[in-house]
C-alpha cells in the first residue's frame, strides 16, 4: 500500500511531516523541527512514532529529535556527512543508499549545497520526495555551506524525479518566491498561474506544498537556469547554467 503523509506547520514557517506504512503502522517524521509539534501529529493521526528522517544538521530540522528519541525510542537515520552534528543518530545514510519505514522502501540522494551533507529521500513506490532546504516550491535553498555550482547540480538531480512525483519541503516560503520568480520571469504562464493559485491558497490559510516536480519545472527559475531565455532575462546569454543559477541565487539573497 502506498504511503500516508501528513503535514503540519511547526515554529514559524517551518513543515512537520509524518509519513506513514497503513500496512505495519511504521511512521516517520521526516525531520524534527519540535517535539511538542511532531506530538500534536501523532495524536492527531494516531500514528505511533518508528522512525526520524533527517535531510540536515540545522537546528529548525533537528532541535525536537532528543525528546523525541526519549519517549518513543525511535529510530534516527540522518545524513552520513553531518551523523556527528546531529543528536543521537543510530543509522547514517549517503547517496543510493535505502531506508525503510515498514514495508515502505526510501532511497537516499545527496543533495549538497544549503548544507555540506544534505540527503533528500525519495520513495519511489509512493511517488513522493522529501527534499529539505534544498528544493522549495518556486525557490530553492541558501546555498550556506556549498558552492552555487554543487547546489545547482543537486537542483538538477531533483528535477529528474518524475514529474508526477509530489515533492514536500522544509519551509512555507512559496508566495515569497514567487514575487521573486516573477523578477526573473515576469511572463511565464506557468509561474503567472501558479502565483494565482499560491494567493488562493494562502488567503485560505491553507499550505502551497507539496507541489510537482512536473509543476516545478515549469515555473521555478531555479530549476530553469539553463534555459537560455532564463540566462537572457539575467543578463548573461551564452553562460555556463551553474554561473546564471548563482546570478539568480545571489539576486535572491538581495530581494
Ligand atoms: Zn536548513
Amino acid at each position: 500500500m502506498p504511503a500516508q503523509i501528513h503535514q503540519f506547520n511547526c515554529l514559524s514557517d517551518n513543515f512537520g511531516v509524518l509519513i506513514h506504512d497503513p500496512t505495519t503502522g511504521a511512521t516517520a517524521s521526516i525531520d524534527a523541527p519540535e517535539a511538542e509539534a511532531v506530538e500534536a501529529a501523532l495524536r492527531q493521526t494516531g500514528w505511533k512514532l518508528s522512525d526520524i528522517l533527517v535531510t540536515h544538521h540545522h537546528g529548525d530540522h533537528t532541535a525536537g529529535i532528543p525528546a523525541l528519541k526519549a519517549k518513543y525510542q525511535c529510530r534516527v537515520v540522518a545524513p552520513r556527512a553531518e551523523a556527528a552534528r546531529i543528536n543521537g543518530v543510530d543509522e547514517t545514510l549517503g547517496e543510493g543508499d535505502v531506508v525503510k519505514v515498514g514495508s515502505l522502501t526510501g532511497r537516499t540522494i545527496e543533495t549538497p549545497g544549503h548544507t555540506a551533507g544534505h540527503i533528500a529521500l525519495v520513495f519511489d513506490d509512493s511517488k513522493v520526495a522529501f527534499v529539505g532546504d534544498t528544493l522549495f516550491s518556486i525557490g530553492c535553498g541558501r546555498v550556506i555551506e556549498g558552492t552555487p555550482e554543487q547546489m545547482w547540480a543537486s537542483l538538477r538531480k531533483l528535477r529528474a524525479l518524475p514529474d508526477d512525483m509530489r515533492f514536500y519541503c522544509g519551509h512555507e516560503y512559496t508566495q515569497a518566491n514567487v514575487k521573486f520568480a516573477l523578477t526573473i520571469e515576469p511572463d511565464n504562464p506557468a509561474l503567472l498561474a501558479r502565483a494565482k493559485e499560491v494567493d488562493a491558497l494562502r488567503a485560505d490559510g491553507r499550505p502551497t506544498l507539496p507541489a510537482t516536480i512536473g509543476a516545478e519545472k515549469a515555473a521555478n527559475c531555479f530549476l530553469r537556469a539553463d534555459l537560455p531565455t532564463v540566462a537572457a532575462a539575467v543578463g548573461m546569454s551564452g553562460k555556463p547554467a551553474a554561473e546564471v543559477f548563482a546570478e539568480i541565487r545571489a539576486r535572491k539573497n538581495r530581494f
